[in-house]
């Protein structure tokens, strides 16, 4: 499949290309807003072609884009992209407002293109086993969940997370979009209103950089979230806990393949086995799979603008200091 990155990403350079190519794909081009970056970067990473200009890439006539630019460019981008018939791979959040990302969801439908959303954690391993440790029954009634996400940002991400809501800065739309996604993969539901408080601990007083809210779902299910951009030295992971058990994932909240799932049960703790793989490779293949196949991918348009209606909840919350039913907007 031949592909074009819109936006010359640190993301894309960690992770994505080599996710593209590990599935092979050829990327035919970058487009960067900036020509002496975009140059640079498809030199660095043997990417044939660089431009300032989407049309100038998209006139390549890729299969598919990989969005990776900064969060209130995703819309416009995409539009472009789907409009010619290419499919879209974007990250998240895919975008800054509801209306925007219900817009995305919209063309791609009308131009029968496949949009997928970059939510990497429901590709783990430690993931997939505690989802498949929920569904045959090992912990019984879901209760509760609670998911620890609370991080320092490295020095090299210290740029327009921390100083430009425009662009879709601040720890919630960073971060709350994932938690809601990998809880939405492994309860199987969207939670109907939250309630939250967020603080500028360290990065200044432009977006927030730590949040702690309190989620219900249709079920009855609670869960309690903390993502932070200040927290060094906290550790990550998510709990499972249900009538029968209780799941653990520890250090499970990351890029990377690793960390570990428990299952608790009787006053027994047992550790589940689960062989890591790259979760970027898994979300590419799903994608390429989706495209052949003609189907949605498995975390696709709709999963993101769900992701993202949650995460603006979220700051409604926090902002208005009351309880915020999450509006989807039929999403
Ligand atoms: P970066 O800040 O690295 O890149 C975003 C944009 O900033 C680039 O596309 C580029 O703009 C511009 N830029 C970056 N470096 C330079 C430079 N040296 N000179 C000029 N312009 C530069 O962002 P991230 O890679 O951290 O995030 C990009 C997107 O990916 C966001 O939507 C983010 O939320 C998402 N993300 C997703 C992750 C996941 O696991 N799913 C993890 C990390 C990020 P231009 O568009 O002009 O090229």
């Amino acid at each position: 499949m031949r592909w074009g990155l819109v936006g010359a990403s640190t993301i894309a350079a960690e992770w994505m290309i080599d996710a593209i190519r590990s599935n092979s794909g050829e990327i035919i081009g970058v487009q960067s807003a900036s020509a002496e970056h975009g140059a640079e970067y498809a030199a660095k990473h043997g990417i044939p072609f660089s431009t300032t200009q989407l049309e100038a890439l998209l006139d390549k006539q890729p299969d598919a884009i990989y969005i990776s630019s900064v969060n209130d460019k995703h819309r416009t981008q995409l539009e472009a992209a789907a409009k010619r018939g290419i499919h879209v791979l974007c990250e998240k959040p895919l975008a800054t407002s509801l209306d925007d990302a219900k817009a995305m969801v919209q063309v791609c439908a009308e131009n029968s293109v496949r949009f997928a959303t970059n939510h990497h954690l429901r590709w783990a391993a430690s993931h997939q086993t505690i989802r498949a440790a929920i569904a045959a029954g090992e912990i019984g009634e879901v209760r509760s969940a609670r998911v620890f996400h609370a991080v320092y940002l490295p020095p090299h991400l210290q740029g327009w997370r921390i100083d430009n809501p425009a662009a879709g800065g601040g720890v919630v739309l960073d971060i709350t979009v994932h938690n809601c996604d990998i809880l939405a993969y492994l309860l199987g539901e969207y939670p109907q209103e939250v309630v939250s408080m967020t603080e500028h601990k360290l990065f200044g007083d432009k977006v927030e950089d730590e949040a702690m809210s309190v989620w219900r779902y249709p079920s009855g299910v609670l869960a309690y979230t903390h993502e932070s951009f200040a927290t060094p030295h906290a550790g990550h992971g998510i709990e499972i806990h249900g009538s029968e058990g209780s799941l653990f994932g520890e250090s499970v909240m990351s890029q990377r393949p690793v960390g570990r799932v428990f299952l608790q049960r009787d006053g027994v703790r047992q550790e589940l086995a689960c062989e890591p793989h790259n979760l970027y490779d898994a979300a590419v293949a799903d994608f390429v799979a989706a495209i052949e196949e003609g189907r949605s991918p498995a975390c696709d348009g709709v999963a993101g603008t769900r992701s993202l209606a949650v995460a603006l909840a979220v700051l409604e919350s926090a902002a208005e200091g009351r309880k915020v039913s999450v509006d989807y907007a039929g999403v």
